[in-house]
């Protein structure tokens, strides 16, 4: 992917759509889920439904994303209903790229011909690994060989794009148990193969047991599997073009693309982000009290963050450098090389620039990266 073709996201419009139903909550989960609720699915996805006729009108969109939760979980009626609504309010694009997260139990061939012709013509597995023990230590319900029936019954009803999430540097993990994850994961030929660290969120059942003395992740032994993933994914064809994706050609993620160019995309449901007309804005997180917003036609919002100025061009780094490709010259990037820590990072070799884009050469530190972008300040001669 050339830096013009990344940087073109940013004129695209997609939209976000939250699916918070699990059928249990992960330990290490942080995101905004509920289980044993499915008895709110109905209200739910009516509330979000609303949210989508109620919105501002748009132009096509061309990359939806179901994520969660989980979208597998719930009936494929009901997102075809949502996928309805949004192309009623706002129309797709002729290739428009339609995405949705599942789950490997929950996926058969009949599921997955119906999903396809609802609409949707992406699918992103959490596999998270091939290893029994470690997705029983991530309190998983699939087992590996669901993973792989998982995607050739995706391939059956015709996905042509397919994706697996891989967690490393579970306490456990070994270096044969990821290396054998990466190896069947690449057996399966998936077109789009992300890869996270497990991390530890306080307020998580993982963060209270490693507070209490259990076993945390690894750093050191997590940077070993990343670089690990690194070489052997990029052996087997497949391109990083961001800190934690890789992909075979044409098949990166267009929703993600759109975010990181720092391009617009609503979204709707509980405890979900959009960025649309300069404005950041989130969704009201919990769920009974957003599916109550949304009933008693109150706004689901719960804040709304201006991006403007230089706040855009601190956003437009800190977003856009996760990407392999970087970003473009500009204000930020000239005052990132002129400030003391960007030196630092230049000279460390954890930052260059390639052609004038500001680019990081060591992803694993773009925490590190992105907090002195944080910390910059507008130069006087900068327009307020
Ligand atoms: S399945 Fe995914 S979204 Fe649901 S609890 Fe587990 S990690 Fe969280």
């Amino acid at each position: 992917m050339t830096p013009t073709e990344a940087d073109a996201y940013s004129r695209s419009a997609a939209a976000y759509v939250h699916i918070p139903f699990c059928s249990s909550v992960c330990p290490y989960c942080d995101f905004a889920v509920v289980a044993g609720r499915d008895d709110l699915v109905g209200r739910y996805i009516d509330a979000v439904c609303t949210e989508i006729t109620t919105s501002e009108p748009w132009r096509p969109l061309e990359a939806i994303y179901f994520g969660g939760g989980t979208p597998s979980h719930v009936d494929p009626s009901v997102l075809g209903g949502v996928l309805d609504a949004l192309s009623l309010k706002h129309g797709f694009s002729a290739d428009a790229e339609v995405s949705l997260e599942a789950n490997p139990e929950d996926f058969d061939v009949a599921r997955a011909t119906t999903l396809r012709s609802l609409g949707f013509n992406r699918v992103s597995f959490g596999a998270q690994s091939f290893d029994s023990s470690v997705l029983v230590a991530l309190g998983r319900r699939h087992q590996s060989g669901q993973i792989e029936s998982s995607v050739r019954a995706a391939r059956r009803a015709g996905f042509e794009n397919v994706s697996l999430d891989l967690i490393y540097g579970t306490p456990g993990e070994t270096a044969n148990s990821w290396r054998d994850t990466l190896r069947r994961a690449i057996d399966l030929a998936p077109d789009h193969i992300s890869c996270y660290a497990l991390t530890v969120e306080s307020g998580t059942p993982l963060g209270r047991a490693v507070r209490d003395g259990a076993e945390a992740p690894d750093p050191d032994t997590q940077a070993d599997r990343y670089e690990n993933a690194n070489m052997v994914l990029s052996a087997a064809g497949y391109t990083r073009y961001e800190v934690s994706n890789w992909s075979y050609p044409q098949h990166e993620c267009r929703y993600n693309l759109t975010v990181w160019a720092q391009g617009q995309y609503e979204a709707y449901g509980n405890g979900s982000h959009g960025y649309r007309d300069g404005i950041r804005f989130r969704n009201i997180r919990r769920i009974d009290a957003y599916v109550s917003a949304v009933e008693s036609d109150k706004t689901p919002r719960s804040g709304n963050d201006v991006i403007e100025g230089w706040d855009a061009e601190i956003d437009r780094l800190f977003v856009g450098l996760r990407r392999v490709v970087g970003v473009a010259p500009g204000p930020g990037v000239t005052t990132f090389l002129q400030s003391d820590s960007g030196r630092r990072l230049v000279d460390a070799d954890v930052v260059n620039l390639v052609a004038g884009r500001l680019t990081i050469n060591r992803p694993l530190l773009t925490d590190e990266v992105h907090r002195c972008v944080l910390d910059l300040e507008a130069p006087q001669c900068f327009p307020t």
